[in-house]
């Protein structure tokens, strides 16, 4: 983290200096070496922190105190525990300090109250197939990472991992100014450019080989990436060395699979495979070793499986032995899929890809012979049984393929279809919250709501234990107990999402 002047942080000196800077600081500057003891005694204590907030940040802001009631609300904890009805949560500093009956709790002398009645909170969204890149024309993904970490905010996103970028430096830039609270957004896990083998994608590189795996993973890991993606042309040999040199490091790899099966890349040590089964090529009949066949011909393969079938249980088995979580990106596939409403989200986009994307929602509206008819209900059935048999699914939206799966907006909408797919609501919100932060290994941090854990919270109107869609009706979201406006996130991109 970038030292920057306390001068410029709306909270003073305390929350920049940890006990260590605090010594230094007494050793290098001879004045008033009492006076500082005293504060960095104070400090020290390993309690809640006031997280910065930039200059960047004050528009969206609506909750900003020290301590701050909620009360009379309806928890949904995130740990698929049923709803609890009328309670307080009180929030200081970043934390949630005590939870519980609104009859019980007493609130705080001075504490700011917000009276909830009638709303619901769930825990910040943690999920893990975002992207700060949008198809925007030929080829071409236009960099919308300064809009996009708004409306994930605005979403409820408190959290997310990037899941590939072709950019290069912006994910990892953005995950800084957001960590040191001069710009708006969720907490990123960044990952680095896709790994994948010889291919034609403008904005993508092509690894030479393993040696050349090897070394991305070490560059990007020292220039700040936290996670990797491997894609659809990598090789087993590449996707080995890269899964290898990454746990190294501490760090993950997940990939879009096609040229290695789902049950090679699980035997390779890989930590997580995307889209559910949809990017499976285990059941391609004449699959040769390091080639894709084609993603069509994957998904052929998996449109046809019997998910009580041997071939399909021994590759779930595999998966859950060796801990490989699945992510589920349904969002993507809905907009592939004829016969499905208009994603929410298309007026924030700026209005040429607005039209762009409705022109694309109804040529696919037409394709009666498509193969998303059957794959995408069976793609939901795979998805549960994968649960079913105790694997862990996580959840992400992909802001990809031809465009209209908005962020924020399609973070919602895979909630929804998650219960779609036949998890209840609170099984859908766990997938989306808990799942998401125990993958990325924060779940002592994040993904649910508990005494300690940091004030990540998103408040609905309404109760999305009954009735899903209340998820959309978002009125403020919590990072680090900071409450932000998502009317006013939404309002300072609308119609520009594309642009920037
Ligand atoms: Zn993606």
């Amino acid at each position: 983290m970038a030292l920057r002047s306390p001068a410029k942080t709306h909270w003073g000196l305390t929350p920049m200096f940890d006990s260590g800077r605090c010594i230094l600081l007494a050793m290098n500057r001879l004045r008033g070496v009492l006076a500082l003891m005293f504060v960095c005694a104070v400090v020290s204590l390993p309690s809640a922190q006031r997280p910065q907030i930039g200059a960047g940040l004050r528009d969206y802001v609506k909750v900003d105190a020290p301590v701050v009631a909620l009360t009379h609300v309806r928890v949904i904890d995130g740990t698929g525990a049923a709803a609890s009805d009328d309670q307080t949560i009180v929030i200081r500093d970043d934390k949630i300090s005590e939870i519980g009956s609104a009859a019980r709790v007493a609130v705080p002398a001075g504490a700011t109250v917000i009276d909830l009645s009638g709303r619901s909170v769930i825990p910040g969204l943690v999920m893990v197939h975002e992207h700060l890149y949008y198809p925007t024309g030929p080829q071409v993904y236009g960099q919308l990472g300064q809009s996009f970490t708004r409306l994930y905010l605005a979403g409820g996103v408190t959290t997310m991992r990037t899941g590939g970028n072709v950019n290069g430096f912006m994910d990892i830039n953005l995950k800084r100014l957001i960590e040191t609270g001069q710009q708006p957004g969720p907490a990123i896990d960044a990952t680095a450019p896709y790994l994948n083998g010889p291919n034609s994608f403008l904005q993508m590189y092509s690894l030479k080989d393993a040696d050349d795996a090897k070394r991305q993973v070490a560059y990007w890991a020292g220039a700040g990436a936290t996670s990797f993606k491997a894609y659809m042309n990598i090789t087993r040999a590449q996707l080995g060395a890269a899964v290898a040199e990454a746990h190294v490091r501490g760090l993950k790899v997940t990939g879009h699979l096609c040229s290695v099966t789902y049950g090679e890349a699980a035997d390779l040590g890989i930590d997580n495979l995307e889209h559910g089964f949809m990017a499976s090529t285990d059941f391609v009949a004449d699959k040769q070793p390091d080639v894709c066949p084609g993603q069509g011909r994957g998904q052929q393969a998996v449109a046809a499986i019997d998910e009580n079938g041997e071939p399909f249980k021994a590759l779930v088995r595999k998966l859950i032995d060796r801990k490989v979580t699945l992510t589920s990106t349904l969002t993507v596939f809905e907009t592939f899929t004829p016969g499905r409403p208009l994603p929410p989200g298309l007026d924030v986009l700026a209005p040429q890809l607005k039209e762009q994307f409705e022109r694309n929602h109804a040529r696919t509206a037409q394709s009666k012979q498509s193969n998303y008819i059957a794959l995408f209900p069976k793609g939901m059935s795979l998805e549960r049984a994968f649960v079913k048999a105790g694997g862990q699914l996580i959840a992400g939206t992909d802001p990809t393929g031809g465009g209209g799966v908005v962020p924020g907006f399609s973070n919602q909408r895979q909630i929804e279809l998650l219960v779609e797919a036949g998890f209840t609501p609170l099984e859908a919100i766990k997938i989306a919250t808990l799942n998401g932060a125990t993958y990325l290994g924060r779940e002592s941090a994040i993904g649910s709501i508990a005494v300690g854990k940091q004030a990540d919270l998103v408040v609905v109107n309404g109760n999305p234990a009954l009735s899903i869609a209340d998820v959309r009706n978002v009125e403020t979201v919590f990072r680090q107990g900071i409450g932000y406006d998502p009317a006013k996130l939404i309002e300072s991109v609308k119609g520009r999402v594309g642009l920037w």
